[in-house]
């Protein structure tokens, strides 16, 4: 095999990337290629390459960072994350949560317990590193430091019609079989594949380390703000000595949002706190009708704009479009033509919008609702017994969104009331009633 264990070619002038075992003799370039390379190394490009490489196919992972790597994200991590994780790892949760306080903008604050975990927490870059280690156990080469500035699928670097040139930002060229475009929200290889966006937010977050009786008081309790801004919500997830504190809001709204955060954590008491880091990173959702392929690339994660529109969850939406990704990547990279490429790549687009897909137009009615109508919300998760139990459920993965929908006419009718009130004129938040059956001490389940 020309590479060392770093996916380096061993000749470091050589600047075409290749893999003997793949050698296509009859190209032009007489060039070998990986069947399968992953830009990015976060949960959906780590998850991808685990797929093709236990299938036994030549797979490149490309990271521009160096790992591990810190991402801003809060690091909750629900059910159908650990659903969609390869065999055998073990999840590195810093806390596993049983309960949850429920405010309004600060106000009517009200604790959930539950006897049974609700969804874990982690560190992600202690996370995504174990998960690229297990891509790694199962074959695929790992290159960090590098930055992929473009795919070509036609022109002078591309040798024949079943090959995808990644030209990296020194100038080198990848050749791949398939290509998974798995970098992230801003991602390069969602422009090349023309991923349309309805919804951009900005997600602002600070990791407060605090002294241990801080750190005991939330121990296994998160809290969760439906905040002041349309649609915008605050959390706060403890990691033992850390707490990691965030807030989400619609793009645009940089300085009320930053405002929200300041405020969010003084209320908390945590101004004197120093946060070890503070960060922001933007999420988006695609449109419905956006495109998850072009040729032999494939998009997942954050990159193709998969993410839970109303709490952008996008852990799990990474994990399991990852999974898919890689496995369709598979079989793109054994396509003799564009049309069986296309026929490949269209049943990856068909697996995505029938799970995931309807997820997402779940959330975003969800989203729609919320962002009117927060008051109900509150009321209804930290009153009624079915609305929690339907948040536990869908923590555990017990259930989706989409499944309690689909499964439950009540919570259908429920939706579809929701639904037609949210066009209705709001009233003010004051006129919300107090749920009776909530209590501050919170009802076990
Ligand atoms: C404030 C905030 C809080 C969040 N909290 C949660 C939460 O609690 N739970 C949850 O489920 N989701 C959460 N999310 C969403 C979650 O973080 C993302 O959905 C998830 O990280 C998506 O994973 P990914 O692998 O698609 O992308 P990423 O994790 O962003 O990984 C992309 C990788 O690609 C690399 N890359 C980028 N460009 C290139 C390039 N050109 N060449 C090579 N490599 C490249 C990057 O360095 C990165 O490592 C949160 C998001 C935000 C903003």
């Amino acid at each position: 095999m020309p590479f060392d264990n770093t996916g380096h070619r061993s000749d470091q002038e050589q600047k075409h990337i290749v893999s003997s075992e793949n050698a296509d003799a009859g190209s032009e370039h007489d060039e070998p290629v990986w069947d399968v390379v992953v830009v990015g190394a976060g949960p959906a490009g780590a998850s991808a390459a685990y797929a093709a490489a236990v299938a036994g196919r030549q797979v490149l992972l490309v990271e521009k960072a160096e790992l591990p790597r810190y991402k801003t994200c809060g690091g909750g991590i629900i059910g159908p994350s650990r659903d969609a994780l390869p065999p055998g790892f073990e999840l590195p949760l810093r806390d596993r949560v049983h309960a949850v306080t429920f405010s309004l903008n600060g106000k009517l604050a009200r604790t959930r317990r539950s006897k049974r975990m609700l969804f874990g927490l982690l560190n992600r870059p202690e996370f995504d590193a174990s998960l690229v280690e297990h891509a790694q156990k199962a074959g695929a080469v790992l290159r960090t430091g590098v930055t992929v500035s473009r795919v070509e699928q036609h022109g002078p670097a591309v040798p024949d019609r079943r090959t995808v040139a990644v030209v990296l930002a020194d100038g080198e060229t990848v050749l791949a079989r398939a290509v998974v475009g798995a970098d992230g929200s801003a991602s390069r290889i969602g422009a090349h594949v023309g991923v349309k966006l309805d919804q951009v937010d900005l997600g602002l977050e600070a990791e407060i380390p605090v002294p241990p009786p801080v750190a005991e008081d939330w121990a296994g309790r998160v809290l969760i703000d439906w905040g002041p801004l349309p649609g915008s919500y605050g959390w706060v997830f403890p990691k033992g000595d850390t707490l990691t504190v965030g807030v989400i809001s619609a793009r645009g709204e940089g300085a009320a949002t930053k405002r929200y955060l300041e405020d969010f954590i003084a209320r908390l008491g945590l101004a004197g706190f120093e946060p070890s880091v503070s960060s922001g990173h933007l999420t988006r959702c695609r449109s419905d009708d956006s495109p998850l392929s072009r040729g032999r690339v494939l998009v997942c994660g954050d990159a193709a704009g998969l993410l839970e529109p109303w709490t952008r969850e996008g852990i799990s939406f990474a994990l399991r479009s990852g999974r898919l990704a890689g496995e369709w990547a598979v079989r793109i990279s054994e396509a003799h033509d564009a049309v069986d490429a296309r026929r490949q790549a269209l049943n990856y687009a068909f697996a995505i919008k029938a799970g995931l897909g309807v997820e997402m137009g779940v959330g975003r009615r969800m989203l729609a609702i919320f962002e009117r109508r927060p008051g109900l919300l509150h009321a209804a998760i930290t009153g009624l017994r079915p609305a929690w139990n339907a948040f536990a459920d869908i923590a555990r993965g017990s259930t989706s969104l989409a499944g309690l929908v689909r499964n439950h006419p009540l919570a259908r009718r429920a939706l579809d009331v929701l639904d037609r009130r949210q066009a209705a004129p709001v009233v003010s938040e004051e006129s919300v009633p107090e749920p009776a059956a909530a209590s501050e001490a919170g009802a076990k389940e």
